[in-house]
């Protein structure tokens, strides 16, 4: 497990809300040098800025045996005709992928598609995407991210109301958080698609812990839990200890559970565990929000601004 000094926790804090500064990032878009030189840092994690580019990453990496979730990045959005462009855009890519017969998970955040303004919002939008994958086929998932836990109960809702009517969607639940052992249990009803992640968002001391080897425990009664219970589980983590535990405990010969990682995030684990022959499914973003994504992906990993100054210095995208 990755410790952070107390000058990186500053920095994470810092860049966390750098990367919700709208000012900022209209100044990184007017500025086309600053945006070329940040988007080569960003290519790491990003697949792209058009859709096109995420079903081609997505095709080559389903080639080489990955399994696959997409996501066209995008949160908090503020105004219902963007929410109604941005469901657009993710039914357009469930067309692609169906017609590309790549069977997949498209991801994403309730508030990217309404939240923000509406539940009811959200939901409708929800229940059209649902209903659009479903008539491609069963291969293609919808699978709801989580954010910070001032929306959980809404998110944990919204899902839940949607998915008595459809069962091709999933839920992102973050270990962080103390009420998450209690909303497991009452997801204990069906078998679901469940997905386990530790949590990005900084959150009050009274809501949630820290990364330690007591979060590691929690993670991983989480997973037994959820494998227990009968879900489809997706163990989402570059966390080496915890991938140890879980191959240790033997968890993945139930045949209905699976690594995630992030696409340029440790790809040697996802590759080794690949090799190993264990199911491995990367997570694709594409799109051109793609500045918050880079900033997350520092935040939550400072050494990785090291990466991105060389990646700024080297690549050309
Ligand atoms: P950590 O303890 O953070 O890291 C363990 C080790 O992994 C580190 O020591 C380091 O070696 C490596 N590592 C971790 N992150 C990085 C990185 N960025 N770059 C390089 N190395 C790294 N969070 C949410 O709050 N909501 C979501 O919906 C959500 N969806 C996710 C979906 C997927 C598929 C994944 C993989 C993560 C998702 N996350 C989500 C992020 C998650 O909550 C964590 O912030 C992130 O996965 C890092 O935690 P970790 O489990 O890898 O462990």
């Amino acid at each position: 497990m990755y410790h952070e000094s107390n000058l990186e926790k500053q920095f994470s804090a810092a860049l966390k809300s750098i990367a919700r500064r709208d000012d900022l990032k209209a100044y990184v878009e007017r500025t086309p040098e600053l945006y070329v030189l940040l988007q080569q840092a960003a290519s790491r994690y990003v697949t792209g800025e058009t859709r096109q580019e995420g079903v081609a990453a997505s095709r080559r990496l389903a080639g080489e045996g990955y399994k696959l979730s997409i996501e066209y990045i995008g949160e908090n959005t503020s105004d219902a005709d963007e929410c109604e462009a941005a469901a657009a855009e993710m039914k357009a890519l469930i067309q692609d992928l169906g017609r590309a017969g790549l069977p997949a998970r498209v991801s994403f955040d309730l508030s990217h598609i309404g939240l923000s303004l509406d539940k009811e919002l959200a939901y409708s939008h929800l229940m059209d995407l649902a209903a659009n994958a479903n008539a491609v086929g069963a291969e293609i998932e919808l699978f709801i991210s989580m954010e910070e836990s001032s929306k959980t109960e809404d998110i944990l809702s919204v899902y839940t109301s949607a998915a008595t009517t459809y069962s091709n969607l999933g839920i992102t639940l973050q270990a962080h958080l103390n009420r998450t052992p209690q909303d497991l249990e009452a997801l204990a009803d069906s078998r679901r698609r469940v997905r386990i992640v530790k949590g990005a968002y900084q959150e009050p001391e009274d809501r949630a812990i820290h990364r330690s080897p007591a979060l590691n425990e929690r993670y991983l009664e989480l997973v037994e839990c959820a494998i227990r219970q009968g879900h489809h589980v997706s163990i989402a983590t570059h966390d080496e200890a915890i991938v140890d535990e879980v191959l240790k405990n033997g968890w993945l010969s139930h045949g209905h559970a699976e690594f995630e990682t992030l696409y340029g995030v440790r790809p040697e684990l996802g590759s080794k565990l690949k090799a190993d022959g264990h199911s491995v499914r990367i997570y694709l973003p594409y799109g051109h929000e793609w500045y918050l994504y880079l900033c997350h992906r520092i935040a939550e990993y400072p050494p990785n601004l090291y990466r991105a100054v060389i990646d700024i210095v080297t690549k050309r995208i």
